[in-house]
């Protein structure tokens, strides 16, 4: 085997027309999303359809890029290159989309808190660490969780499970926990979650990351020493493990 022909590996105006159009596409997909409204259902298929359209120029190429490096005759020809690439793209499409419509259905399940008590006791906490109050939303799950999600608007998200299982003290505890995380992201992750906001819901996987165990540290700490003591943010702990088994 040769890499004479490997060299032959270009861009051409095919290949980069697809790649554009389908990029285009996914966009368009995300942009319908969220600014229309369609059924769940709907929105679930236009997720794997915006999924599968972005993978689609990544998968293209490498295939071309593989078919060139192979001496293989699907190089250059973009028939044969979209026939390798579909069904890997589809296959992709539908394994990102099993990590994110879960995240998707928590998501659509949020409302905002009437709760007067938590919207003023977090933006006491928001002006004190100095960051923009973030959103407050209850998810409907019975499950207990909490997590901050830190996009053009940060928000903290609380399920019904967590506000049924926790006193008012330990809620204070999560939600100074939850606020530090925003805190922390809103000056190392200002640029990179931006970016993967725009580009696509792949983005709501980001919170459910873990942090790293600094950061959670932190969280805690910032959480015991306004409440002057770790006795909550230890029994909020203990009551999710418990739940959670
Ligand atoms: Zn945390």
């Amino acid at each position: 085997m040769t890499v004479g022909c490997f060299v032959g590996f270009v861009v051409d105006i095919d290949k980069a027309a697809l790649a554009f159009l389908s990029l285009s596409v996914a966009m368009f997909f995300l942009i319908a999303i969220k600014n229309f409204k369609f059924s769940t259902k709907t929105k679930v298929g236009l997720i794997y359809g915006h999924l599968i359209l972005l993978f689609f120029p990544f998968v293209l190429f490498t295939t071309d890029f593989a078919c060139g490096a192979m001496c293989m005759s699907c190089q250059n020809n973009t028939i044969a290159l979209v026939s390798y690439s579909l069904p890997t793209a589809l296959v992709l499409g539908t394994i990102a989309g099993f990590a994110v419509i879960p995240a998707f259905y928590t998501f659509s399940s949020r409302r905002h808190t009437r709760n007067k008590e938590i919207m003023a006791f977090v933006r006491k906490y928001s002006s004190l660490l100095n960051i923009r109050m973030p959103k407050i939303y209850i998810v409907d799950k019975a499950k207990p969780i909490a997590f901050s999600f830190k996009s053009f608007r940060s928000a903290i998200f609380v399920s019904v499970g967590m506000l049924d299982i926790l006193s008012k003290k330990e809620i204070q505890a999560v939600l100074l926990h939850e606020l530090t995380h925003i805190k922390q992201k809103s000056s190392v992750l200002k640029f990179s979650s931006f970016l993967m906001n725009v580009l696509s819901p792949l983005s709501l996987l980001a919170r459910f990351h873990h942090d790293t165990s600094r950061e959670e540290n932190d969280a805690d700490e910032f959480a015991i020493r306004v409440q002057r003591t770790s006795k909550y943010v230890n029994s909020a702990k203990r009551k999710i493990s418990k739940v959670q088994g």
